[in-house]
């Protein structure tokens, strides 16, 4: 496909950001809107790279009602997108080792149920019964929710870009963004290798590269790529059909059924921030020594595949929405290592920002890039 010199919209990254905010935009009559990847497919960022999860647990009532708006849409993907994404209701299963995150989760699993949210508090025994083939003496209590569970990132990606371009969007593959053109405080195109592009509006989902792209445009945004990695084991027929996807909340370690075995990861607290993908090996068995610990049958299995990707962090763990200093640019990132679950909300809410100057389906006016610098950081306590 030819790249056009003119678009309404232009969308800088074909993850699930760009690919659901593509898609809302053409679902509400933009049909001029232009999106753009860097790589040689769509999905291979942070979304390609992701565990899959989706959950209702959260810590702030904000990410709560995200979830509450977003989980759904994944739920009538199937009739409203025409795709399969295989969402799997596992249920995630938080471990609690410390006095002080019981106390936090308690509080948490209270505001979550005051919302409608149905997650429920287990005590030590209840999670020592159910899963006997963990180590679990240390655990103190747990919360669960039964609705959390899987869903197939890619399937979820490509739906919303197939959907997309069946409105009218064109979404295209390897053309990087290379400059953004701004004039008297507006936007007014973006460069790519091959020429530049006018248009009065870019929506800036590059994910954990966001930081940079917004540089192009003159912004600061505090998005930090954060290298997270998980490995895929061979097949473990000793586990229940019931195994939930258990997170060892203090050691922020997890494991979730992944086929006929199990996807684990790990996430390093001192991972120094910057953009490689290439697995840490150190870290790798630093994270199969813990995993064994937690779950002994680990040792007779053998991996199957591991990868390594991005978070896109900010410093509140909360992403970051909508109109920037300079006119015309929008952003839909800082999802901070959980919006591969968000993305279908955070499509539609980009939507009506940028078609109707504000969300309307739900208050986000407090995910502004205003509140680094007006000092009101609201932080997320269930980061993994
Ligand atoms: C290991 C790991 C596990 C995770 N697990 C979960 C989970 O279980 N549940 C969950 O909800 N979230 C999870 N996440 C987080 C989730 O993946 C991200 O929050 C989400 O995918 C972010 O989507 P995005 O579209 O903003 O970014 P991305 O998917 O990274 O998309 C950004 C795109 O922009 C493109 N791009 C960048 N610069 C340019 C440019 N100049 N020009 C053109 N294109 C450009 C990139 O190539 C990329 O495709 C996980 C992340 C990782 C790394």
């Amino acid at each position: 496909m030819t790249i056009p010199d003119t678009a309404d919209i232009i969308i800088i990254g074909g993850g699930v950001m760009g690919a659901s905010s593509a898609y809302h935009l053409a679902s509400k009559g933009c049909h001029n809107v232009l999106l753009l990847e860097k790589e040689d497919f769509f999905g291979l960022g942070a979304t390609g790279r992701c565990a899959g999860g989706v959950r209702y647990q959260f810590g702030t009532e904000v990410n709560v009602r995200l979830s509450l708006l977003s989980l759904p849409m994944l739920e009538r993907f199937k009739d409203e997108i025409e795709q399969e994404i295989d969402y799997r209701k596992m249920g995630y299963l938080f471990l609690l080792t410390n006095p002080v995150d019981v106390n936090t989760f308690r509080k948490n699993v209270n505001m979550q149920n005051r919302l409608g949210v149905n997650t429920q508090w287990l005590n030590g025994d209840d999670i020592r019964k159910w899963l006997p083939m963990m180590r679990l003496e240390d655990v103190l209590a747990g919360s669960f929710n039964p609705r959390d569970g899987l869903v197939d990132p890619n399937s979820v990606v490509m739906g919303y870009i197939g959907a997309a371009q069946r409105l009218g969007v064109k979404a295209l593959t390897s053309v990087p963004v290379t400059g953004i053109q701004v004039h008297s405080g507006k936007i007014i195109g973006v460069e790519t290798r091959e020429k530049v592009i006018s248009s009065p509006v870019v929506v800036d989902a590059t994910g954990p590269w966001s930081g940079q792209t917004s540089q192009m445009a003159g912004i600061n945004v505090p998005v930090t790529p954060i290298r997270r990695q998980w490995v895929t084991t061979s097949a473990i027929p000793q586990l229940p059909p019931d195994f939930p996807f258990v997170i060892d909340f203090a050691q922020s370690l997890y494991f979730h059924p992944e086929g006929p075995g199990l996807l684990t990861g790990m996430s390093n607290p001192h991972e120094i921030p910057g953009f490689d993908q290439n697995i840490d090996q150190e870290w790798e068995l630093f994270h199969l020594e813990a995993a064994i610990k937690r779950l002994p049958l680990l040792e007779r299995v053998g991996l199957a595949s591991h990868l390594a990707g991005l978070y896109e962090v900010t410093p509140d763990a909360h992403p970051i929405f909508g109109k920037t200093p300079v006119a015309g640019y929008y952003l839909v990132t800082g999802f901070s290592g959980h919006g591969f679950m968000h993305g279908p909300i955070a499509g539609k809410l980009m939507a009506e920002i940028v078609l109707e100057g504000s969300a309307t389906t739900m208050d986000i006016s407090m995910l502004d890039l205003a509140r680094f610098n007006e000092g009101r950081l609201i932080q997320e306590y269930n980061v993994v």
